[in-house]
Formats: structure tokens, sequence, C-alpha cells
């Protein structure tokens, strides 16, 4: 449940389960117009793309810089409603009928999705579920929420009584909000399990309405939760004191990470080989598993359709899906039959082993990230998106585990769990220059020299002692380096 931003006062969210709102109408209508305002946004966005290609074949390359540059206002005017877009009709959040909370919040789905890199954002698929915003403009005080004064949002947590039974609900309380246009209101019954921080700010409250594939209550097929998000300094984690660590977060042949003491101390940090054993095996699995589905395919190509050798790509799956067609149409499929039946043995072995190993290994870095924690208190580490690090030349015999060993965010997670003050410093040039004399290093990918003043070793070893030297300036407890270098 803790969520934190990157500003100075960190926040959490407080999740409550709920059920469905009173009235339900207006809420039900706002996240039916919500699903609809997105996929507008996304429909102007590939509307926008679709001119941005045109352009880009017909335009010379400064033509085009003008040309994007006016999309991109083109599509902000759009979204903030500030000019009356003849194309793409009259800006969309005027005639959208959503409340400022919501549509925010859409906003910055859509803009999400539009940041992402690859394809263009996919429309959304209306399955029932959505979620709404409550207008915070203004952050709410706690004090003011639970005591009701607010005009906006209020917590009651008089006590509440179970409608058919009569007993008291055991934390019980009543939201009441804002959800639509004109001061339309409604309430939620939720359980305030966990207390809000009294001096917090609310930032956000969010309603969220989910399908569940399990049916928990006869006939409810429906999930409500409220989402506050708090804003409290006393989340702030009291600063640690004592010796600091830099941590390398790299993937190179089985290392996931090279640590370096303040005094010196240096360990690399390896998943354990019984970890990689049981990740090969599982490998292993999977391409006697490829071997069978090239064999099956091979005989279904022979005796059904030729046109089945050519499924470079077809997975498993869409045999599966064609053997009951091939069965309707009157075709002998024994062969595939024991094909499939052996198949989804093998699938049950490997994932029954990538899942222990997976185990293994979150158990292995909580163990670690203990071990590291008590004797550095805080650690440096760099500053780095790691989902796309994790997604780079994943490729090879190592490729292939990295997504899965590798996940260097929860060794971060584990070290951030264990208590550790994490500081974080700028992640360029770490492994490009010498530690040494902060000149450009040469030699090989693996194992750089410095020309400047004849260094050779691991590039890991390297880039950790620049990480341990940009926190220990950044911490304050050494002086700049340049300076440094210029003392005589
Ligand atoms: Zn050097």
């Amino acid at each position: 449940m803790v969520k934190r931003r990157t500003s100075s006062v960190p926040c959490r969210v407080y999740k409550y389960g709920a059920l469905p709102p009173e009235p339900r109408d207006v809420v039900d209508e706002q996240m039916w117009l919500a699903h609809r305002y997105y996929n507008d946004l996304i429909e102007v966005e590939h509307a926008r793309r679709q001119a941005f290609v045109w352009a880009r074949d017909r335009v010379s390359a400064e033509e085009l810089r003008e040309v994007s540059k006016q999309i991109e206002e083109e599509r902000k005017d759009v979204c903030n409603a500030r000019v009356r877009d003849p194309e793409w009709g009259p800006g969309l959040r005027g005639t959208c009928g959503l409340y400022s909370g919501t549509y925010l919040l859409i906003e910055a789905q859509a803009e999400q999705a539009r940041k992402k890199k690859g394809a263009p954002p996919r429309f959304r698929r209306w399955t029932g579920e959505g979620a709404i915003g409550i207008q915070c403009a203004k952050p709410i005080p706690v004090s003011e929420l639970m005591d009701g004064t607010n005009r906006y949002a209020s917590i009651d947590t008089s006590p509440r009584y179970h409608i058919r039974t009569g007993r008291p609900i055991k934390n019980g309380a009543l939201l009441t909000c804002v959800v639509g246009p004109g001061g339309t209101k409604a309430s939620f019954s939720m359980k305030l399990h966990r207390p809000l921080p009294e001096d917090g700010l609310v930032r956000w409250i969010k309603i969220l309405r989910r399908r569940t594939a399990e049916t928990s209550v006869a006939g409810v097929r429906e999930k409500w939760e409220v989402h506050i998000t708090v804003e409290s300094s006393t989340f702030i984690r009291p600063e640690r004191k004592g010796p600091v660590a830099a941590i390398d977060l790299c993937w190179s042949k089985g290392r996931v990470g090279h640590l370096l003491g303040e005094d010196g101390y240096e360990e690399p940090i390896l998943p354990h080989t019984a970890i990689v054993k049981k990740l090969r095996y599982a490998d292993s699995v999977r391409s006697i598993r490829d071997g069978y589905l090239n064999v099956a395919k091979e005989w279904a190509a022979i005796n059904i359709d030729p046109r089945v050798r050519s499924w470079h790509r077809m997975h498993a799956k869409g045999l599966m899906r064609k053997i009951r067609e091939w069965r309707e149409e009157g075709h002998d499929v024994a062969v595939l039959e024991a094909w499939r039946h052996r198949d989804t043995h093998l699938y049950q072995i490997e994932h029954n082993v990538r899942a222990k190993a997976k185990r293994r290994l979150q158990n292995d870095y909580r163990v670690w990230a203990r071990r590291v924690v008590d004797r550095y208190p805080v650690i440096i580490l760099e500053d780095l998106d790691l989902s796309e690090l994790a997604t780079e030349n994943s490729g090879g015999k190592w490729g292939n585990h990295q997504r899965f060993v590798y996940a260097p965010s929860r060794l971060r997670d584990a070290l951030a769990n264990a208590g550790a003050q994490i500081v974080k410093v700028p992640a360029a040039y770490t492994s490009a220059l010498c530690h040494c004399c902060g000149k450009e290093v040469g030699g090989t990918y693996h194992r750089p020299r410095c020309e400047e003043c004849d260094w050779v070793g691991d590039r890991r070893e390297n880039a950790v002692r620049n990480i341990l030297a940009d926190g220990m300036e950044a911490l304050g407890r050494a002086p700049k380096r340049e300076e440094a270098a210029q003392r005589p």
C-alpha cells in the first residue's frame, strides 16, 4: 500500500474495500463517461499520429520539426479545452460530462498510454471496470474530512449497523463525496480498518470498480474500492547514520550487482547456483516441449493440413485450438491428443520449477539485504529506470534468464524493506569514466583500460567506485572530486 512520489513530502495510498455507492446511477454514469472520454483522447492521439506520418513522408526535416511541434501543441489544447478544435469536436473536456477529478484522472492515464514507446495506444474495451476521482483542487486536511466540514468529501465514523442482523459493523464508516457535475453526491459504505494519519493532507480520492472472476458473495461480480492518497511528513523515514556502501546494479554473466563499502569491503552479488541450475532445468524442459511441438506440427502438416508447417510463430495453444476443430471435422487426431497431454504435463513441470526458483531468489535477496543493511545502513545506488534496463540485450545464454534473475528492482526493494536509507546518484558516465582520473576509459567492454593512468580492471568494479564517490559527495561526506583533483 506504500507509494511514494518524488516530491519532498511523501505520499501513501490507503486502500479500503467498499460497498456499491448510494445512489448508484450517478457513479455508474460517470464511470461510463470516463471510459468514453479515455477512448476519445486515444482517438485524438491516433489522428495526430496519422497526421505526423503523413507529414513525415512529404516534407523536409525542418518542416517536419515544425509539424510535430504544432501537433504537440494542438494535442495539449484539446486536452485542456482551451480552444474549440473544429476538427476534433468542441473541446473534449467541456463536453465529456465528467467532473474535474475524474477527467484529470483519465487524462493522466491517456497521457501515460501516449508516452509509451512503440505501437500507438489502444482503445479500451468496456468491461464494467472503471475509476472516478474526487476533486481535491486544494488538498483536504484529514481532520476536515473526518469532522465533515469539507464540502467535497467527508467520512462519517458514527456506529453503523448491519442491514440484516442489526449488529454493529466493526470499523464501519460512510464516505460521502461529490462525484458528478452540479455537486451530486454519493455515499460509500466502507471499512476504515486502518486510520488515516491525523496530520495528513488528502491529495486524491479515487473510487474503483473492478470485476471479480470468483463470486465470493452470491451474485456479486464486482468489487468496489476506495483509494485515499494522503501526504504527511510522518511518512518520512528518519535518516540513517552509519557506514556507506555503493551497489552497482548490473547484469553480466550471472552477476546481478557489485557492492563496495566505504571501508573498502567488496563483494559481487551472485544468485545462488541452485537457482541458476533450476532455471537451466526449466529451460531444458522448455526446449523439450518445443521439440515435441515441432514433431506434432510436422505430423499435422503431413496428415491433415500442409499449411501447418509454415506456422513459425504458432504457439502450442494455437495448435491445441486447432485440434478441437479438426476433431469436429472428423480427422483422426489421436497423435495430436497424445502430444497435447504430454505438453500440458511438461508445462506444469516447467512452471513449478520456475516458481520455486523465484521464491528461493526472493528469500535469498531478503536475507542478503538484511546482512548488508546491518553493516551499511546507507546504500548508494544509481538512479536508473530499471524496467527499461531489464529488457535490454535480452538474448543469448544469460539473456533468457535476465528478466527473471536480474530484476534489479527486486534487489532495490529488498534493501528498502530491510530499512536501508537509499541515496540515488545520476547514472550517466558511471561506467564510462575511469574512477582514478576521471578520463574516458578504453579497452574492451568487460575489461576497460585507462590510457591516462594505466588502470586495468573490471567494468563493474570501476563503476561501483564512481558511484561510491558520487554518493559520498552527495552526502557531503567527501569533498568535490574536481576540487580534490586540483589539490597538490
Ligand atoms: Zn584513469
